[in-house]
């Protein structure tokens, strides 16, 4: 096989086989297909499209590219759910002792943050003495006994697709449905999930921006994980604002404890209890996605999902105190609000910008080396549809420095205040099964 001969096939429109593709992606995992044919192999992706089979093959290739992990030790079905990113979105905290409660085993993989805030481990390292680091044979323990756990990615899970991104990057072709699509469903197929559900975002906030690309894209991604033998769904959730109020680590720790105390936030609790639905549908904890939603909330209303937390923060060294006091959690020196100079509709609040906001405060890494303050972040007290009367806080910054008139601007300009009442966006578009 000559590798010039594959990337004029699909250049010309054609359908790379299984083999084809196998020997594509081995190849570039050795280092012995240069990167100046992926680069063109890809572009030519990018304008052809892949069929569903391509897509699967890719990413079936991929996961096989490097370590599979393996959850066989672990009892039940293991339903995994991925989101796309957004501002604010600490569903896995709140999600994960959700499900856990109602008999779902999560074994979950996480990581840490580039970006607007840490990724879930750094804000579940907010917990004092909260670890991750967990051998594989405590991780399927305790998954088996408590029915959660989450462990830091430390195997060589993916490598081609690691590559394959990073060419992406730099070629102008990381936007193309096919190649998005087989590189994130690589990655949570090689953790070992028997099922998958999918979050994807839409809006100013999130990685699609078009209501339609945010369908495509989930659409394709539940054909390869159904095509592979992995039960997926998906829903298209909204990111023309942040999630809930609380952008920072130890803050959005403190509102998914909240939420599954049952006090909110609205969207927050009715994002866990759909996609959570889904999970224990898909585990087989309930016959229909409307039993499952009663089981959540009987849980959240009699306490087991807060117990759950507990349990599981106890259970990874962490002080599960914390859940009934929750000044024990980090805590910035200053807070600072956040005022409006007109009255009016909120109609928009740019969810990036918050998250930039949030970054400058030091809640997220702007590059692998930085180090992120816990403490520190925004509380929103303002959402799209709210009436707002000049001199009203919208915001309140927790900041370790009162050298912030930077960051309190980006916030106002992240408003936007119209005269005319505003209706809030919907937060669940559709949902693809
Ligand atoms: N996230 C991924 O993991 N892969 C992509 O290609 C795009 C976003």
């Amino acid at each position: 096989m000559r590798m010039v001969d594959l990337i004029e096939k699909k250049r010309d429109g054609g359908e790379l086989t299984k083999e084809e593709i196998n020997f594509i992606i081995q190849g570039y995992t050795k280092d012995e297909i240069p990167e100046y044919q992926i680069s063109a192999l890809a572009m030519a992706i990018f304008f052809q499209d892949m069929t569903p089979q391509e897509r699967a093959s890719l990413t079936m290739a991929m996961v096989e590219s490097g370590d599979q992990i393996d959850l066989s030790a672990i009892e039940g079905i293991k339903v995994d759910k991925h989101s796309t990113g957004g501002v604010g979105d600490k569903t896995t905290i709140a999600l994960a002792p959700l499900v856990a409660a109602v008999g779902v085993p999560v074994a979950k993989m996480s990581g840490r943050g580039l970006g607007h805030t840490g990724g879930t481990i750094d804000k579940l390292e907010a917990i004092p003495g909260f670890h991750v680091e967990i051998d594989t044979l405590e991780f399927s323990e305790l998954v088996n006994k408590n029915k959660l756990a989450v462990i830091g990615q430390t195997t060589n899970l993916t490598p081609a697709d690691k590559k394959l991104y990073g060419l992406r990057d730099v070629t102008a072709t990381v936007n193309s449905i096919p190649l998005i699509a087989s590189s994130i469903m690589s990655k949570k197929i090689a953790s070992g999930a028997d099922a998958i559900v999918l979050d994807v975002k839409t809006g100013s906030g999130a990685f699609m921006k078009e209501l339609e690309k945010s369908q495509e894209l989930a659409e394709a991604m539940v054909e390869i994980g159904n095509n592979l033998g992995r039960q997926t769904m998906a829903i298209i959730s909204d990111m023309n604002q942040p999630l809930g109020f609380a952008v920072g680590n130890a803050l959005e720790v403190k509102e998914a404890i909240e939420m599954l105390k049952g006090n909110g936030p609205d969207d927050l609790l009715e994002l866990c209890l759909t996609l959570g639905s889904y999970m224990v549908y898909l585990a087989k904890q309930a016959t229909s996605i409307e039993e499952a939603r009663v089981k959540l909330q009987e849980v959240i209303a009699n306490g087991a999902a807060i117990d759950k937390l507990k349990t599981f923060i106890e259970a990874q060294g962490g002080d599960a105190t914390v859940v009934d006091n929750l000044e024990k959690l980090p805590y910035a020196a200053f807070d600072i609000p956040v005022k409006v100079t007109e009255s009016g509709y909120i109609s928009e609040i740019v969810a990036n910008k918050i998250g930039l906001a949030a970054m400058k405060l030091g809640a997220g890494r702007a590059t692998k080396a930085s180090t992120i303050d816990l403490s520190v972040g925004i509380i929103l007290h303002k959402k799209i549809g709210d009436q707002v009367k000049a001199g009203d806080a919208i915001a309140t910054l927790y900041s370790n420095s009162q050298d912030v008139d930077e960051v309190v601007e980006l916030v106002q300009r992240s408003y936007t205040i119209v005269q005319e009442q505003v209706k809030p966006p919907t937060l669940i578009y559709n949902t693809i099964s």
